[in-house]
């Protein structure tokens, strides 16, 4: 890596313009280090591809295959084109394609750019997240509350959504389905799916205000009562 950074600094335009050969060409130009410890001389790409279908296999099968053609591509120019990564190989490669979006459940209440900026506090409120992944918003509108009416969906009986699927709009959900934001959609669903099975009655019907009592008893800090 001390060879690799030497170059790079010290022939900035060389730098640029190998970077941008390797990206004309269709591979991954940039890459992240130091994310691990102990992990001296280890970078990890993280490269995007387009897709619209997220849940079509044959689409899902086509991305695969043009990753890891061009996972080879960048690797094999890196190791022949860079200095430094004359000796470099490929440690690891992920096991399954991740996957950003996708398609989405229509729900009772569908969640809107509006309520990215509205500080409404719903009846049915079963998440607040203080972060999303809009800096400027957070800092503005640091307690975005989801309602349970959103994993609930408007046609389906007996299905809740503990997932990035629940019902929003476009805008809405690329804020609001990292890691953090899941766990607290999978946290309600099942707290209510359980309360659904006890007491023999859909999802859709489950009392909100107890759904929040039993979701505030397990430590979730809500804006109620
Ligand atoms: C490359 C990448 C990097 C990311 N980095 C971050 C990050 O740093 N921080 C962060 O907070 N978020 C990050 N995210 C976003 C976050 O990981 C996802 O939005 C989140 O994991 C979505 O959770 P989910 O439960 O909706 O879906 P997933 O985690 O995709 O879970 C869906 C599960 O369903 C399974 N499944 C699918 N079909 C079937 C079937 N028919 N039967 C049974 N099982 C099935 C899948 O195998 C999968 O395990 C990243 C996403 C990607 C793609």
């Amino acid at each position: 890596m001390k060879t690799v950074e030497e170059f790079r600094t010290s022939r900035p335009k060389e730098w640029d313009a190998l970077m941008q050969e390797l990206e004309s060409l269709g591979g991954a130009a940039f890459y992240l280090k130091d994310l691990v410890k102990n992990h001296d001389g280890v970078v990890w790409f993280h490269p995007f591809f387009p897709s619209m279908k997220q849940s079509d296999i044959h689409e899902i099968n086509r991305v695969e295959i043009e990753g890891r053609k061009k996972m080879l591509l960048s690797y094999e120019f890196y190791r022949d084109r860079v200095p430094g990564f004359e000796n470099s190989y490929i440690a690891l490669s992920s096991p399954q394609l991740g996957t950003q979006g996708g398609q989405r459940v229509v729900g009772e209440y569908v969640c809107t750019t509006k309520d990215m900026i509205s500080d409404e506090v719903f009846e049915d409120t079963i998440a607040i997240f203080p972060d999303n992944d809009n800096e400027e918003i957070s800092a503005k509108h640091p307690n975005v509350c989801i309602p349970y009416r959103a994993l609930v969906p408007r046609k389906v009986d007996g299905l809740l959504v503990a997932c990035r699927a629940f019902s929003s709009e476009f805008q809405f959900n690329e804020y609001f389905n990292l890691i953090p934001h899941c766990i607290a959609f999978g946290q309600a669903a099942g707290t209510a799916a359980a309360m659904a099975a006890q007491s023999g009655i859909r999802p859709r019907d489950v009392n909100y205000a107890a759904l929040q009592k039993n979701l505030i008893r397990q430590g979730v800090k809500l804006p109620v009562p």
